[in-house]
C-alpha cells in the first residue's frame, strides 16, 4: 500500500493507522446522538417504558434504546449508564464518545396505577372447604402474580374472593390447572369506545 499524508495533521500512514483518508486520530467520526432523552419509569414498581412497553428495570434495554437513537457510521455502540455517555466503536480502529442525558422520569406503570385505581376484570369465588381454599388462594395467587395482578382478596361468608387484574389470566390458568368453575359474564360499562366485562370464576372445592 503507498504511503498515505493525514490532510489535517500531516502525519504519514508509515507512523500511524488511517481510517480511509485520514489518520485514526483525525478521522472524522459521524455519529450523532440527541443530548437528552427522557425514559419514564414507575415510582412503585421501578418498571420503565421503552417505546411504550413497561418492562423491568434494566441498563442493557436503556443502553439499547439510547444506542437506536443514535445516528452515523459506527460498528457497534454502547451506552455507559454511570458515566451517561455513549462509546462508539469506528472501523474496528477507533471509539470516540458522545454524552447522552437521560432523565428517569417518575410516573406510574399500566400495572400499578390500576392497582391503585381499585381495577379488576375478574373475581374469583373460592367456597367449599376452609382447608382447601387456603390452599388453592395461596397457589392460585403465586400463579396468577406470574401473569397479571391481584387487587385485593375478601373472606366472604363460606369462602374467599380474590379481585384479579385479568379475566383471560384466569381462564387460562383454570384450564391449565384443569379446574372446574362456573363463568358469569357481566357488562359493567364501556371505555373508549369498548365493552368492559367483569367475569366471576364460582370454583367450589
Ligand atoms: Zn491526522
Ligand atoms: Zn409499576
Amino acid at each position: 500500500m503507498s504511503e498515505l499524508i493525514c490532510p489535517k495533521c500531516g502525519r504519514s500512514s508509515d507512523e500511524i493507522e488511517f481510517i480511509e483518508a485520514f489518520c485514526v486520530d483525525c478521522y472524522p467520526a459521524k455519529v450523532k446522538c440527541p443530548r437528552k432523552l427522557e425514559i419514564e419509569q414507575c415510582r412503585k414498581c421501578g418498571k420503565i417504558r421503552i417505546r411504550g412497553e413497561w418492562i423491568p428495570f434494566s441498563r442493557e434495554r436503556i443502553s439499547e434504546y439510547v444506542v437506536s437513537k443514535c445516528r452515523g457510521e459506527f460498528d457497534g455502540a454502547e451506552y455507559l449508564t454511570d458515566m451517561g455517555v455513549v462509546r462508539f466503536a469506528i472501523q474496528g480502529k477507533k471509539h470516540v464518545e458522545r454524552y447522552v442525558e437521560v432523565e428517569l422520569k417518575g410516573t406510574m406503570c399500566t400495572y400499578c396505577s390500576r392497582i391503585s385505581g381499585g381495577y379488576f376484570e375478574g373475581i374469583i369465588q373460592l367456597r367449599g372447604n376452609p382447608k382447601r381454599i387456603e390452599k388453592y388462594a395461596n397457589m392460585l395467587a403465586d400463579k396468577l402474580e406470574k401473569r397479571t395482578f391481584i387487587t385485593k382478596a375478601e373472606d366472604k361468608h363460606g369462602g374467599l374472593d380474590i379481585f384479579v387484574g385479568s379475566s383471560k389470566a384466569v381462564v387460562e390458568l383454570i384450564s391449565e390447572l384443569r379446574l372446574k368453575a362456573d363463568i358469569t359474564r357481566k357488562l359493567v360499562g364501556v371505555k373508549h369506545g369498548k365493552k368492559l366485562y367483569r367475569t366471576t370464576f364460582l370454583i367450589r372445592l
